[in-house]
């Protein structure tokens, strides 16, 4: 039995990647190993990110980890807002300052061409693995549907006419960046019993 820490306080993460993995791998929370700090995101990548925090738990709690990290990035802007996401428009962390501030910036743009990106890091015996999952699309022009979170409103995925808001979870879960990665990592865990 493989004992692995998801560095993630959020619960619904942690579940959803539980019903995929096979019984010999035993899931466990920062709070299970009395983990209650922030840990730190101070990389200048989506990556780096990942991999900070997922090396963090490595060695200060003596467990093998993975973490994620996701941003949004938007071509005509350089790849803002990147690894910036979650604060574009501030420390509040306010998705609807975030999008209006995307919104804003892109009004002289023609092109809205963007990808939400999301890496998993993985640390075995100090060895680092990453997966990266990548869901290409568009900005709208204006918000769009009520669930999700983020910058959901204001994503369409290549071939799809509604954004990710306008979508059933499991839908977006199927075809999202999160979803991609955490299944390229489950696959490789699954194969290492
Ligand atoms: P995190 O690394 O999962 O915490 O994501 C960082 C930020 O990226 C979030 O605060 C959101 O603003 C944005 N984000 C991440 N995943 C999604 C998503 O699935 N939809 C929309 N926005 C997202």
């Amino acid at each position: 039995m493989i004992e692995l820490v998801f560095a993630t306080n959020n619960e619904n993460k942690i579940k959803e990647i539980n019903a995929l993995l096979t019984n010999s791998i035993k899931l466990l929370s920062l709070k299970d190993i009395g983990c209650y700090e922030d840990i730190p995101e101070t990389a200048d990548t989506i990556e780096g990110n990942a991999i900070l925090k997922a090396k963090y738990v490595y060695e200060k709690y003596g467990y093998n980890c993975f973490a994620d990290d996701t941003g949004l990035e938007i071509k005509s802007l350089n790849g803002e807002p990147g690894v910036y996401s979650a604060r574009y428009a501030g420390e509040e962390k306010n998705a609807d300052k975030n999008m209006d501030k995307v919104l804003q910036k892109l009004t002289h743009y023609s092109d809205r061409t963007a990808h939400f990106k999301t890496v998993v890091a993985l640390v075995i015996n100090s060895k680092i693995t990453t997966f990266e999952g990548i869901i290409e699309g568009k900005i709208t022009k204006e918000k769009h549907g009520k669930d999700g979170f983020g910058y959901d409103p204001i994503f369409k995925p290549n071939g799809y006419e509604i954004t990710f808001a306008e979508m059933p979870l499991s839908e977006k879960n199927n075809i999202s960046h999160r979803g991609r990665a955490v299944k390229k990592l489950i696959h490789f865990l699954n194969s290492k019993k």
